[in-house]
């Protein structure tokens, strides 16, 4: 009873194919249920290449809609992938609550200027402290964590999407934004993604995952597809491990609201 709820579109300009590839991919997979989340409009300056313009929400958010009506076989849910960024944090909240959403994803995805999952910017990990981006980075997600805005934290430790990480470890650094999480009772996404890149690893690491168990945090399941191949990245195995650690299911959404759903 899986459901993967980090699907991208086209109108973000680095994802391939039409949502229905991703849908008719979800139910290949057996999945029961596929929320697209795509990234969120911002103001102009904030990294256009990589989002739709605030004119075509409407066009994201009917085309998603036509989809819940489309097919029988798999529930569709309209999601959202939105930066915290404190600057625009009013910018993204309106455009929450002025629209019908099952469930918003948080993501981190600028320290300040620094674009810190493009790959155009990878050098700055060289020209950095490690321990102080990863302490840097944190903190960001406790914020975002703590904004009120967000139903779900997406992948998050992509801060190690390039492979780069502090020697020691990065679990004490992170358990602040973790408890966070907890305090404000919003869930926790496993992000598969980071199979497919140099972290080699799903988002957040097993450590964490150990951790968010035993807070009991809610957790929800998602491939951050940009390709339709991508649905349900590695979802099995993924879930045995889950399961290993002592989790019971996975957490679903409907108009804001979460729900439990057993593996
Ligand atoms: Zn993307
Ligand atoms: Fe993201
Ligand atoms: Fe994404
Ligand atoms: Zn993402």
């Amino acid at each position: 009873m899986l459901v993967d709820y980090h699907i991208h579109t086209r109108l973000c300009k680095h994802a391939n194919g039409v949502p229905e590839d991703y849908v008719e991919q979800a139910i290949k997979k057996g999945l029961i249920e596929i929320g697209f989340a795509d990234h969120n409009p911002m103001p102009e300056d904030y990294d256009p290449e990589n989002r739709m313009k605030i004119n075509q929400l409407s066009e994201y958010i009917d085309m998603i809609n036509r989809l819940k009506n489309k097919y029988s076989n798999i529930s569709v849910k309209l999601g959202i992938e939105v930066d915290y960024f404190p600057k625009y944090v009013d910018y993204v909240k309106k455009i929450i609550d002025e629209n019908e959403f099952d469930y918003v994803l948080g993501s981190v995805h600028f320290l300040g200027s620094w674009g810190i999952d493009n790959e155009e910017y990878i050098d700055e990990f060289e020209r950095r402290d490690i321990n102080e981006v990863y302490k840097e980075y944190f903190n960001t997600v406790k914020e975002a964590a703590e904004s009120k805005i967000f139903d779900v934290i997406a992948h998050f430790d992509v801060i190690k999407k390039f492979g780069y990480k502090p020697e020691n470890g990065y679990v004490d650094v992170a358990m602040g934004a973790l408890e966070s999480i907890k305090k404000n009772d919003i869930c926790l996404e496993v992000n598969t993604s980071g199979l497919r890149k140099e972290a080699k690893e799903i988002y957040p690491n097993d450590e964490i995952l150990y951790k968010a168990y035993e807070l009991d945090i809610p957790i929800v399941l998602g491939s951050d597809s940009h390709d339709p191949s991508e649905v349900g990245w590695h979802f099995d195995e993924t879930v045995k491990k889950l399961k290993d650690i002592g989790f019971k299911g996975i957490y679903r959404f409907s108009g804001r609201k979460k729900y439990f759903s057993p593996f």
